[in-house]
């Protein structure tokens, strides 16, 4: 775990007619050549904006989707100049490569305060392979680094880390500072009674996750399909829900771990289980752990639901990744619906993560009322795993207190 996540940021740079690469995280969904859902390139805007303002050369990058080091039109970065034009109202250019001699052209011309966005960095190997090379074609002719991609933080690509190494310096764009600073409150210095509330479908995503948690958490509250891998652990019947059947053990060694370092690892009491996941089919309340052969677990029960409520609103910290059942089917989207209320009424510092996480929120109307909603997924779970993410260490560190 990084001792601190302080770093230099865009707002300390000197920009003026600089010419300044910038790692984004445009991986946006795209429909017949248009963008469908813009809140990734929105979440950028006041970083570029500042780049403008500063007067700087401003040259954008980021991949979309995993076209494998090759081009492959539909995973083009065109129609994202587009959207992005449209929103700064102000013209992006852009250019069909990220390296090579028009690239270079195009580059060296770019005036202050205009905006060049590159093709998709993953139509090269060189890119996911941290290629020295690569990075060099791709960002040797950079003056300043940000990264504002916090997404790709854990990944150490040419973009990421390569070309902040040549230059020997990086800083953090504003999305990545805002995301710093959350993760440090809660992660390094969180207010206590902290509840870490984790779900999703496999245990297996999130191990290290909950051992890391056991070392500063002081409630974790388990909900969705990883239950039942504990729930088996502990001798529980658990009809025909989902369960990691090779990850028992360490189950069995996390419940052991938590209960000597006097961390409450809480378990539902109760489940919703039906014996399809489908909508409209029958559904019943049982007890946790007597679920009947043939019948799975696909939401929390309303016991669970009180209990869960009441250990959030005792909060000062919540961390939230992975929803409690099954939450796109509306019948087995209670349990989740109900927690995102309760976070987003806690008094506590609330940071919430993870793509079908952040759709809960959404579902529930309260995206609005979370302390942070983490851009990163992938990159978070590393971080609450107490992993260094390397986008983040190759950011030149700064000297003042977090
Ligand atoms: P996130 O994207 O927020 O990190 P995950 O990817 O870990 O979350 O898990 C999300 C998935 O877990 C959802 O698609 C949800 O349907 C599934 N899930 C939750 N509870 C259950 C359950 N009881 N049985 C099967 N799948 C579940
Ligand atoms: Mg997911």
């Amino acid at each position: 775990m990084a001792e601190t996540l302080a770093r230099l940021s865009i707002g300390d740079l000197d920009l003026e007619e600089k010419h300044l690469f910038v790692r984004v995280d445009f991986n946006v969904p795209l429909k017949q050549g248009r963008v469908i859902d813009d809140t990734r390139i929105r979440a950028v805007l006041p970083t570029i904006e500042l780049a403008v303002e500063r007067k700087a050369c401003i040259v954008l990058a980021s991949h979309l989707g995993r076209p494998e080091g090759e081009r492959r039109q539909e995973f083009s970065l065109r129609p994202v100049a587009d959207t992005l034009s449209t929103l700064l109202n102000q013209e992006v250019a852009f250019v069909e490569d990220c390296i090579g001699s028009e690239v270079k052209e195009r580059v060296k011309t770019l005036q202050p305060g205009r905006i060049l966005l590159l093709e998709n960095l993953r139509f090269h190997k060189g890119e996911t392979q941290n290629d020295p090379d690569f990075s060099r074609q791709l960002g040797g002719w950079a003056e300043e680094y940000v990264n504002d991609a916090f997404g790709t933080a854990h990944r150490a690509h040419a973009s990421v880390v390569g070309i902040p190494q040549i230059l020997g310096r990086g800083a953090a764009g504003l999305l990545m500072k805002k995301e710093l600073e959350y993760l440090s409150r809660v992660l390094l210095h969180p207010r206590h009674p902290v509840v870490a509330i984790l779900g999703g479908a496999k245990v297996s995503d999130k191990i290290e996750v909950i051992r890391n948690l056991l070392s500063f958490a002081d409630t974790i509250l388990v909900g969705g399909g990883m239950t039942f891998t504990f729930f088996k652990a502990q001798g529980k019947t658990i009809g025909s829900s989902i369960v990691e059947v090779e990850k028992v053990e360490v189950a069995r060694e996390l419940i052991r771990s938590a209960e000597s370092r006097g961390v409450t690892l809480k378990f539902p009491v109760d489940n919703l289980v039906a014996q399809e996941c489908q909508p409209g089919v029958k559904t019943h309340v049982v007890n946790a752990g007597s679920i009947e052969k043939n019948w799975m677990g696909l939401d929390i029960g309303p016991c669970t639901i009180e209990e869960f409520q009441e250990e959030i609103s005792r909060a000062r910290t919540i961390i939230w990744n992975g929803p409690l059942g099954v939450f796109e089917i509306d019948d087995f989207a209670r349990g989740t619906v109900e927690i995102a209320r309760a976070v987003a009424q806690s008094r506590a510092l609330s940071v919430v993560g993870g793509g079908a996480s952040v759709s809960a929120l959404v579902k529930a109307g309260v995206q609005d009322q979370i302390s942070h909603i983490s851009s990163g997924g992938g990159a978070l779970l590393q971080f609450l795993a107490g992993q260094t993410l390397p986008g983040v260490e190759i950011l030149t560190k700064r000297e003042t207190k977090e």
